[in-house]
């Protein structure tokens, strides 16, 4: 089962209603963060995530709304007992601007932080164990600028019905069939695929500040849950190029186009204090979208 908490839906600056960018996914005890925008930390706070549970921050951009909570989320989990190495990624120049949030304010380090730049040229393996994969893609945003992709692996179940067929009860036989290896049965060759199917895993998507790319369509393909950036409504699509931000119906068009399951808006200008005629002009395209708020959990 993943977990995705939604901590912020504003571009650029916090509104009453909204914080800025910051997404949660957490997957078997573990939490990755995608952005940290300031106010993160008290948005965790609220939706009563652990600190300490963080140990992989994905950075899409170098732009304050999603990047300036880093300093004390990470002062505040070097402060808390913190085991194990903290992985932070991002597009170039990720180690140096990374390196000068951390010198802007006195704090010894007390844990190791492992930093690693992505310069992408198409999809990109950037994490890879054998629960689920992280990859990332160029975003068009005019600076370098990362999407991300977070899957899970494909599981082997077993069909227990089938089993008690073929007189399959014991456990480390089932153990055998679940790794792919056939067993004997009674002088009776059982194969996997005889008892066993695959079920695909769960894919989730965020498509940070960018402008309409055929890379976008290219990550975000058949996403169980698409999280999109939407800066501005239709009335604003002059603005929306003038600052390689995308319409609410262009992130419709996105999620259409890569056949995604389901679409969830975001990074709203702070222009629009009620974003229900985004949500119209993207149902035009996709129509299940919604608009993500902040403190939404999504569990699939
Ligand atoms: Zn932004
Ligand atoms: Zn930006």
């Amino acid at each position: 089962m993943v977990e995705i908490t939604i901590l912020g839906t504003a571009s650029m600056v916090p509104t009453k209603e909204r914080n800025v960018q910051a997404f949660y996914l957490e997957y078997d005890g573990e939490g990755m963060l995608f952005d940290c925008g300031e106010g993160t930390q008290r948005q965790m706070n609220v939706a009563g995530i652990s600190r300490a549970k963080v140990r992989r921050i994905f950075i899409t951009h170098w732009h304050g709304d999603h990047v300036a909570g880093l300093v004390g989320l990470v002062q505040t989990i070097g402060n808390s007992g913190y085991e194990g190495t903290l992985h932070v990624y991002g597009p170039r120049e990720t180690k140096r601007r990374f390196g000068a949030l951390m010198d802007a304010t006195i704090f010894e380090s007390k844990f190791p932080i492992e930093v690693e730049e992505l310069s992408p040229k198409d999809e990109l393996v950037v994490v890879e164990n054998d629960r689920y994969q992280v990859t990332c893609i160029p975003a068009d945003h005019g600076i370098p600028c990362l999407a991300y992709a977070w899957q899970e692996k494909e599981k082997v179940r077993v069909d227990m019905a089938a089993c008690k067929r073929l007189g399959i009860s014991q456990g480390p036989l089932i153990g055998r069939l679940q790794r792919g290896e056939a067993v004997e049965v009674a002088g009776k060759r059982v194969a996997p695929q005889d008892v066993t199917y695959r079920v695909a895993g769960k894919r989730v998507v965020f498509i940070p500040d960018t402008q309409p790319h055929p890379n976008l369509v290219r990550i975000a393909r058949f996403a169980d849950l698409l999280v999109c950036e939407s800066t501005f409504s239709d009335e604003e699509d002059e603005k929306s190029r003038e600052f390689r931000h995308m319409t609410a119906r262009k992130a419709a068009h996105v999620a259409a186009d890569a056949e995604a399951k389901r679409l969830l808006l975001t990074h709203f200008s702070q222009r629009y204090p009620v974003v229900s005629h985004l949500v119209e002009q993207a149902r035009e395209v996709f129509p299940g979208a919604e608009a993500a708020f902040d403190l939404m959990k999504i569990t699939l």
